[in-house]
């Protein structure tokens, strides 16, 4: 009898044990596919808050920026930028500096991730002044009569010489004499300068 019972006690002992190390088992297996599974999840969350940005230089704000960000890992991103149109700063804040285009780059984790960012430049050219033109010059040949008199005095219109002469002959004086000469010179006929 007394055998009987120990046996019995045996035999429930073994069950409860094994029952036990059932469950430490399936809890084991529960923990060591918990952290697994939110692993592979996090790996596809990794993202990029924005894949695609326009900046606008304007008047009043030529520097432009915007803060870029990787969702999904706490790992350090490093990050660059294709070009000098824009820069970047190690935390991701971008800031437009010349109209074009730039990828900025982030790398985390082994995975590179991208935003396109077009910068675009509202203000206008600054109107530089014109250089002053310079005349295309035409020129045009002309010729001036010059009307010497014999009393030295000049003149660029016979008018002129004849009412000059006249004083001398209502006084009862010889009207002077003259002679002619003749120039030729050009004339711009936009400018007018002579050569
Ligand atoms: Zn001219
Ligand atoms: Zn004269």
């Amino acid at each position: 009898m007394f055998v009987y019972i120990y046996e019995r006690g045996m035999i429930m002992k073994n069950i409860i044990r094994k029952s036990i190390t059932t469950v430490i088992i399936m809890a084991l297996a529960l923990t060591l596919a918990m952290p697994v599974t939110a692993q592979a999840k996090g790996k596809t969350k990794i993202k990029i808050n924005k894949t695609k940005v326009t900046l606008t230089i304007t008047k009043k704000k030529t520097k432009p920026t915007v803060q870029l960000k990787v969702k999904g890992t706490s790992g350090k991103v490093k990050w660059t930028a294709s070009n000098k149109n824009v820069s970047v700063s190690e935390k991701g804040k971008v800031t437009a500096k010349k109209k074009g285009t730039a990828v900025v780059k982030a790398k985390v984790n082994g995975k590179t991730l991208q935003c396109r960012v077009t910068v675009k430049d509202s203000r206008k050219p600054v109107n530089k002044p014109e250089p002053p033109k310079e005349c295309q010059h035409v020129w045009v040949e002309k010729t001036i009569v010059e009307i010497v008199c014999e009393c030295g005095e000049v003149f660029y219109d016979d008018n002129a010489r004849i009412s000059h002469n006249r004083q001398f002959v209502l006084q009862g004086l010889n009207g002077h004499s003259f002679s002619t000469n003749e120039h030729t010179y050009y004339e711009c006929s936009k400018c007018h300068k002579t050569k």
